[in-house]
């Protein structure tokens, strides 16, 4: 039987333009290449997931928009089930309004639209596909009381809650407490306690000021070097794969999505975290976000490598 993962978080239609550069307060430039991309970290960790084989329930909130649709479309392209995905007419479709310049710099604004009205209501109307996950994936772009009560769901039904803490936020004792295995970045993993990380030595010591809040796991994604996993004291660097990277964007959702997928499947942590390496390296591959998610037989063929 295939792992089940569910996922409750965002959604957004991307609106991407290429310009000669990132214009200034006021101005108006002439870009070129304008494409609509489904996005949003829920959404993205959702299919990171299903292309490496899960059986995915989306949970969430969009718009009566036409983004709304092509969102679902691009869900169930990837076999997701969207019963969950509550439509609400009243709101728009989360967006995500980005510039790409000829540099690779970008510029992003985040309108969350319906999902900043995706509410417990909304999770507990969904409260079957938490009863039917192994694991449970979080992310921050949703109401910090959706989060938790997503959380409690799973935990009650018995499924482990992986928690992605983007964009990083403080986050309360009550939700860490629900929490097995805490996933942030550097960056992330900054926010969150307070301190520079750069050296692996920094990450141990903020993953144990995370563990020293509650949570049983802590894995730091830490980009071309690979992933800490630590528990109790300590922690183990599992090293990255090497790969010809040529754009990063989305490597820390296709980490996300295989070590969700790992863990549904009964592989114990410290594998876990190395197809979490896995995928994110094939994921810098390629350009794009969601286009870049691997598919199980990439996936298997880098990890016999
Ligand atoms: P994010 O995308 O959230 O910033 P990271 O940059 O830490 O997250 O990347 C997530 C994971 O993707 C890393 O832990 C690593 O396994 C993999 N990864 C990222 N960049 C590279 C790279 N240049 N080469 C190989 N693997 C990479």
């Amino acid at each position: 039987m295939s792992a089940r993962v569910t996922v409750a978080g965002s959604l957004n239609m991307d609106l991407v333009a290429r310009a000669p550069r990132i214009p200034e307060p006021g101005e108006t430039i002439i870009g070129s290449d304008f494409r609509n991309v489904p996005g949003g970290k829920g959404a993205n960790q959702a299919v990171a997931t299903a292309r490496l084989g899960a059986e995915v329930s989306m949970v969430g909130r969009i718009g009566g928009d036409t983004f709304a649709d092509s969102l679902l479309r691009n869900l169930a392209a990837d076999g997701i089930d969207h019963t969950y995905v509550t439509r609400d007419p009243e709101a728009a479709t989360g967006v995500a309004l980005i510039v790409v310049d000829d540099a690779g710099e970008n510029s992003i604004v985040v309108a969350s639209g319906a999902n900043a009205c995706f509410s417990p209501a909304d999770v507990e109307a969904a409260e079957e596909a938490f009863a039917r996950a192994d694991v449970l994936l979080l992310q921050l772009e949703s109401p910090l009381e959706t989060v938790q009560r997503a959380a409690e769901l799973a935990r009650a039904h018995g499924a482990k809650v992986l928690l992605n803490p983007a964009p990083a936020q403080a986050l309360p004792d009550a939700l860490l407490s629900l929490v097995d295995a805490l996933i942030p970045n550097e960056t992330e993993a900054a926010l969150l306690t307070d301190r520079a990380v750069r050296s692996q030595a920094d990450a141990r010591e903020a993953a144990e000021a995370l563990l020293a809040s509650g949570v049983e796991t802590v894995i730091i994604t830490l980009g071309e070097r690979g992933a800490l996993l630590a528990q109790g004291r300590g922690g183990t660097l599992v090293p990255a794969f090497s790969v010809d990277a040529v754009d990063t964007t989305a490597a820390g959702d296709a980490f996300v999505g295989s070590f969700a997928v790992a863990l549904a499947e009964g592989r114990p942590l410290e594998e876990a975290v190395r197809w979490g390496n896995a995928a994110g390296a094939l994921a810098t591959t390629k350009m794009g976000a969601q286009p870049s998610l691997p598919t199980r037989e990439a996936l298997e063929r880098l990890l016999a490598r």
